[in-house]
């Protein structure tokens, strides 16, 4: 019978449905989550939008140094839809060795050619050039290095001397901006 789908809520016959949260309207959640080496997964939640689950990731991903991660990924999951159809990957990062500063804080998006390092102080970072896609850019912001180059080795070339030369400074003289970022590395957190 159809009047079995209505119930009185605040004096006016509404589906029973009506007055759930706003998950339910979009049908979607957002889960972003990283991979231990040994292949342990950590969940970080599930939000309602895709930005506050990049944020969450990012702010996890600063501190990644402290951890073993391989993989980061941010899952979107239709609610109420089951198995793998209800399911879409919508990035997946690889951990590595951040060229410069040596910690394990480089992500690197291998579909979209980019990659970041999240450890603080840092940001090097390897794009592909939105003007040219055979030119890849590269930089590190502490220095306002940029450079364009032709490919993604390169670009880590690069990086690795910017890395040796800071490397380098501080044995000769104490750069406050290098000190800091070296100092970051050592630095324990509570
Ligand atoms: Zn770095």
């Amino acid at each position: 019978m159809e009047s079995l789908d209505y119930a009185l809520v605040n004096g006016r016959f509404q589906r029973p449905w009506a007055s759930r949260t706003a998950m339910d309207s979009s049908g979607r959640v957002y889960v972003p989550s990283v991979l231990e080496a040994g292949g342990n997964a950590i969940g970080m939640g599930c939000f309602s939008t895709e930005q506050i689950a990049w944020e969450v990731l990012k702010t996890f991903l600063g501190k990644s140094e402290q951890m073993n991660l391989e993989q980061a990924t941010i899952v979107a999951w239709d609610v109420d839809v089951v198995g793998e159809n209800g399911m879409t990957v919508l990035t997946t990062l690889e951990g590595k060795i951040c060229p410069v500063c040596q910690r394990r804080t480089f992500w690197v998006d291998l579909e979209h050619l980019s990659a970041l390092c999240y450890g603080s102080q840092c940001s090097a970072w390897i794009e592909q050039s939105t003007v040219d896609p055979e030119i890849i850019d590269c930089g590190w912001p502490p220095l306002r290095f940029l450079k364009q180059v032709k490919d993604i080795e390169e670009a880590y070339n690069e990086l690795r001397t910017i890395g040796a030369d800071v490397l380098a400074s501080i044995d000769e003289h104490s750069d406050a901006v290098t000190q800091t970022l070296y100092d970051s590395t050592n630095q324990v957190t509570e």
